[in-house]
């Protein structure tokens, strides 16, 4: 078994360091506070290839493995959470789900630009009346024609207001004997005509992102957009979401490793009862359990993206990833509040704004909750893996790197 990351691997790391250092965390505070998204960020996350770093170079990738994708977001979250949504959203949820489900025509056409960074996307699933119980959406699709015309509401859709194409799942047949089984995904120019969308404003946390909810009346998409076969969406669905939440799960790694940085400068520097904090065995308790929650979080990521590599179905491994990550980073905030004392409730320092960024990661992409339960339900027994009828296809640098 071989821990070391790869050459490329550190390039990526480098590189995407670099701009969340250099680019972003000057500049993020006054963003954060602004309640928007600076606008350089994604025209350069797509000229820098971060947007399509996992996508094969033939489908307008920077042709790099699911590690490099983990890699990536560990640095983007480690400056702000806004930055690791865009690829949670993104690469996770819509280009990702192309490249696992898409047919090549779809591939050609809408991966392509995403991957580039020309078009933006997202993924949009979550409805006013349905988060957790997706399987009951009642967003609708009917078929009429070439097209389908699809009515509904999606909320909490990060990028909703800045997406060109959005993966959305809506209900096909509202007769299916199971109502998972009667869902289909599509993926949607936004641009469409009956499209709306706009923010959400007044969130606690992803500030400097971009959340909103998206409108569909009578808007007709083609039924060449259409993913996978009609009621394959729930399936669908789940897979993007075996993506989406690995990059939750890296990134909020590195918001683990920011916590963990600044409460040891801090510590070491205030003085309290005649010596630096760090001296002091409860805020040294503080700070190990930061620093062992950072090892644990960043084996857990890796395994998943490794297994992603290797083509093997990692459910069950993203789906802890993702818990143990999301829970420890939101603890390490708050110890990293307490640590800086009054200081720490300002925002002088970072620290209060990881708090309220790590809360979002606990909620969604699968709350906390559902992972428990997706945990216990293998853990029981109840729950095993069946063949996809498409699978994310493993990491093949020969096929990656291979201009088309
Ligand atoms: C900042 C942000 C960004 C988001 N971005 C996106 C996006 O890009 N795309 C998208 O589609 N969605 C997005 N979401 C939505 C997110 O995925 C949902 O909020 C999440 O799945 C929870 O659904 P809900 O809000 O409807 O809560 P509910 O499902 O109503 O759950 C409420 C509470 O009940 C708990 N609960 C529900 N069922 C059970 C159960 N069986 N057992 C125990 N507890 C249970 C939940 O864990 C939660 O604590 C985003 C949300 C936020 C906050």
């Amino acid at each position: 078994m071989d821990f070391n990351l790869s050459e490329e691997h550190r390039m990526v790391q480098k590189m995407v360091h670099d701009f969340a250092q250099r680019e972003v965390a000057p500049i993020i505070k006054e963003w954060d506070r602004k309640q928007d998204m600076a606008p350089f960020i994604l025209p350069r996350m797509g000229e820098l290839g971060i947007l399509g770093i996992c996508i094969p170079v033939r489908y307008g990738g920077a042709g790099m493995d699911y590690v490099s994708l983990g890699l990536a977001c560990e640095e983007l979250e480690a400056v702000d959470t806004t930055l690791r949504v865009v690829m949670s959203v993104h690469t996770g949820l819509c280009s990702m789900t192309l490249l696992q489900w898409g047919s090549e025509e779809q591939k050609q056409k809408f991966l392509v630009p995403l991957a580039k960074g020309e078009k933006i996307g997202c993924g949009a699933f979550t409805e006013p009346g349905a988060g957790s119980d997706f399987a009951h959406i009642r967003g609708s699709a009917r078929r009429e024609g070439d097209y389908y015309i699809l009515n509904g509401e999606k909320m909490w859709i990060s990028l909703a207001n800045k997406a060109d194409y959005a993966m959305v799942t809506m209900r096909t047949n509202p007769n299916a004997e199971k109502a998972s089984r009667g869902l289909t995904s599509f993926i949607v120019d936004l641009h469409s005509p009956g499209v709306t969308r706009g923010d959400i404003h007044g969130k606690l946390g992803v500030r400097a992102g971009s959340t909103g909810w998206i409108h569909f009346q009578d808007v007709r998409v083609p039924a060449e957009n259409r993913i996978g076969e009609e009621g394959e969406g729930f399936k669908i669905t789940m897979s993007a979401f075996d993506n989406g939440r690995y990059t939750v799960a890296a990134g909020a790694t590195g918001l683990i490793r920011a916590a963990l940085e600044e409460s040891v400068k801090y510590a070491r520097e205030r003085q309290a009862f005649g010596s630096p904090i760090a001296q002091h065995q409860l805020i040294q308790a503080k700070i190990a359990r930061m620093a062992v929650d950072y090892e644990a979080a960043r084996l857990l990521y890796l395994q998943a993206g490794w297994m992603k590599n290797a083509g093997s179905r990692n459910t069950r491994q993203t789906s802890a990833a993702k818990w143990f990550a999301t829970d420890a980073s939101f603890e390490a905030a708050s110890e990293a509040v307490q640590i800086h004392g009054g200081y720490g409730f300002s925002d002088e320092y970072n620290v209060e704004r990881y708090l309220r960024n790590s809360k979002g990661a606990v909620i969604y992409e699968g709350s906390n909750e559902i992972q428990r339960l997706i945990q216990a339900s293998y853990a029981l027994g109840w729950r095993t893996d069946k063949p996809l009828r498409r699978e994310l296809p493993p990491y093949d640098p020969d096929f990656w790197q291979e201009e088309a």
